[in-house]
């Protein structure tokens, strides 16, 4: 028995499955998962002392790579200063003002501690604003895990979400729509047969979450003008694409403007902390300057506050033609192992989030992921395992390339690849 497979038993006695969030338990891959006693740079190290090139990257947040010294030096300094207060701290405003002069829609923003709460903030700003209920979401976009999003479409010629988890009530499940991810059709149909209804339509403008769908050519500003047109909001659910696939984050990629943006993961350097932001005049509706209640303990927390403001600060122009580079040269290394192999795949890929579906044609909805061979990307990801690559342990995960990944990394990583093909 390895080391990781003992912790994983131990922890599965004190923590079902033995982790804090299931992708982590290697249920779609199989074995144990491999227990982290640190990090650095793109290496991660387990229990047994193996090392691997890491694509999680805490599954987004650290575009710098694991334990970068901007981030421990501005940490360190603001755990000296004290680690929370429930008071208001200037980082809070430092950072608050750093996202708001980046991404284009945001012109004030509140911070929360996780992705999760700041969708369930931005939801209810959008139904308090229109005083509309229902919202439209697209079937594989992962919002969190608040009830009324843990929802699948309605079969036959119901449109109405029904629950996606036991402990999902069929009332809170009732005001969410499912539509096909990249079917303009499809939500045109749903404002249709719900006029006045819809408080918003929410999208990861590049899906990541059930591996990496890029939005097919005008689907986002489709959404722009079918939004508009009915009175609904547009929220882009940014937690994995803001600071990742651009400095504007994806709004600025695809030019399109939405009414309501959901942050997280890069935020926060690697700390827990989720943000939503937007116009003035919807956010002055959140209390204490308007009537829409949120709050939070740890909200804005100070150490959490330092990593994403030293995270920001290392993202400049530069960096992002670094990621774009390297990213670029991980899926054309991927490419031509894949061909050789003659393995057919489709490699999809925005900036620096990609992931390789085992498929025929390219993926672009959750039916299409749910189609590929997953026992192959299974097959594959303990492949590279044993080779010292880290994949994210499921087919509809997306890998995510970090600054601390150099030439050699990639190397290694594409020769990995060679091999477990
Ligand atoms: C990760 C993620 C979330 C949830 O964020 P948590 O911090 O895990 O609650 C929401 N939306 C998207 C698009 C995500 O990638």
């Amino acid at each position: 028995m390895s080391r990781s497979e003992e912790l994983h038993a131990e922890a599965a006695r004190f923590i079902p499955g033995g982790v804090n969030s299931p992708v982590r338990a290697f249920r779609a891959v199989g074995g144990a998962p491999r227990f982290i006693t640190r990090a650095t740079g793109c290496h991660m190290y387990d229990a047994d002392g193996n090392a691997y090139i890491d694509y999680i990257c805490g599954y987004g947040p650290l575009i710098l790579g694991h334990s970068h010294p901007a981030i421990i030096e501005a940490v360190e300094r603001a755990l000296r200063d004290g680690t929370c207060f429930g008071a208001p701290t200037q980082r809070e405003t430092q950072l608050a003002q750093a996202i708001v002069e980046r991404v284009p829609s945001i012109e004030q923003v509140r911070m929360v501690n996780s992705g999760t709460e700041a969708v369930m903030s931005a939801i209810r700003l959008a139904r308090a604003a229109t005083k509309r209920e229902r919202i439209i979401k697209f079937a594989g976009c992962y919002h969190g895990h608040a009830d009324y999003l843990l929802v699948q479409a309605g079969s036959g010629a119901s449109t109405l979400g029904t629950p996606d988890s036991p402990g999902v009530t069929a009332g809170s499940a009732r005001d969410t729509l499912s539509a096909r991810y990249n079917d303009l059709d499809q939500v045109a149909d749903l404002f249709a047969a719900h006029t006045d209804e819809i408080a918003a339509v929410i999208v990861e403008p590049v899906a990541g979450n059930m591996g990496v769908v890029p939005p097919a050519d005008g689907f986002l500003q489709g959404l722009r003008d079918l939004t508009q047109e009915n009175g609904a909001l547009l929220i882009f659910d940014e937690v994995m694409t803001g600071f990742r696939v651009h400095r504007g984050g994806a709004q600025a990629l695809y030019n399109v403007t939405p009414d309501l943006t959901v942050l997280g993961k890069i935020i926060g350097g690697g700390l827990p902390v989720g943000a939503y932001g937007g116009p003035a005049r919807l956010m002055q509706q959140i209390a204490p300057a308007g009537p829409v209640y949120q709050a939070g303990t740890l909200s804005g927390n100070p150490l959490a506050m330092a990593a994403g403001l030293a995270t920001l600060n290392a993202l400049d122009d530069d960096a992002y033609r670094t990621l774009e580079q390297t990213a670029a040269t991980l899926e054309s290394g991927l490419r031509d192992a894949l061909a050789r192999a003659k393995v057919p795949a489709a490699i999809q890929r925005v900036g620096s989030m990609l992931s390789v579906f085992f498929a025929d044609a390219p993926v672009q909805s959750y039916d299409d992921a749910k189609a590929a061979n997953h026992p192959r990307f299974a097959a594959f990801f303990n492949a590279m395992l044993e080779h010292g690559v880290h994949l994210p342990p499921s087919g509809y995960e997306a890998w995510f390339v970090s600054l601390a990944h150099d030439d050699t990394a990639i190397a290694e990583t594409v020769s990995a690849a060679v091999r477990s093909l």
